[in-house]
């Protein structure tokens, strides 16, 4: 059951990526873990996925505990409080979700040295919701030139989780302005890689548009089931 979704969610990246005119190994699958089992993730991993997504710090703590003994990578993705800088700096190889210079700082200065660059995308609030975190287009030009100063940070790109929409060339529209924000970046820092973009809804238009990590959950693990309503995410 997993393991078919999984091909299903492989083929689907492939065909978006054909109909694109991109090689499939340009667009990286992101498998967003989320109040999904220890035991689900092992079971995705036994299908040939090592990246995954968690949101929850204490919940994916847990689970990277219990994993182990697999050669995971993880990408932390959820809202970041300041104060839980430090075990997200010693537990993930990414964060997609740095939206202020005050988060980055820390990630850098509680790195372990032993792990390398800590990998980073900036979250840009690119539907303009208030409530979403992110920072505005405007502010990511300033903000991507201070975070690629740190040490112990490797800047690599974009992240955005634009307001939910069903139409496609709306879709396409929305994530073409993260690109082509990212494409103003790269003429000061050619480093920048990472297009993280593209969810179970959406991933098409995404691919299309130049997203190179799709973080996908809901199309490999079937609908999530919050255990309380104070667990629920803000995206
Ligand atoms: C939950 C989540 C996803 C996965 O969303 P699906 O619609 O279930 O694929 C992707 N990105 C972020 C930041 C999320 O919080």
């Amino acid at each position: 059951m997993l393991a078919e979704k999984y091909d299903s969610v492989c083929q689907q990246i492939r065909n978006a990526c054909k109909a694109a005119g991109r090689d499939a190994d340009e667009v990286q699958l992101l498998a967003v873990s989320k109040t999904r089992a220890a035991d689900e993730v092992r079971q995705l991993h036994n299908c040939g996925q090592t990246a995954f997504g968690e949101n929850y710090l204490q919940e994916a703590l847990d689970k990277i505990e219990a994993l182990q003994d697999l050669p995971l990578e993880w990408h932390f993705i959820g809202p970041i409080q300041s104060n839980k800088t430090r075990p997200i700096a010693e537990s993930f190889n990414w964060v997609h979700s740095v939206d202020r210079l005050k988060i980055a700082r820390r990630l850098s200065e509680q790195r372990p040295d032993a792990l390398g660059p800590l990998n980073i995308c900036l979250q840009v609030n690119i539907s303009g919701e208030d409530s979403k975190s992110g920072c505005l287009p405007e502010e990511v030009p300033e903000l991507a030139r201070e975070v690629a100063a740190l040490p112990n940070i490797q800047l690599r790109g974009l992240m955005a989780i634009p307001e939910p929409e069903t139409d496609p060339a709306r879709q396409r529209a929305t994530f073409a302005r993260v690109r082509e924000l990212m494409t103003s970046l790269q003429a000061d820092l050619p480093q920048l890689d990472t297009l993280s973009m593209g969810m179970s809804g959406d991933l098409e238009a995404a691919i299309a548009e130049g997203a190179s990590i799709v973080r996908i959950g809901t199309a490999l693990f079937g609908p999530r089931h919050y255990p309380n309503t104070s667990a629920k995410p803000q995206a």
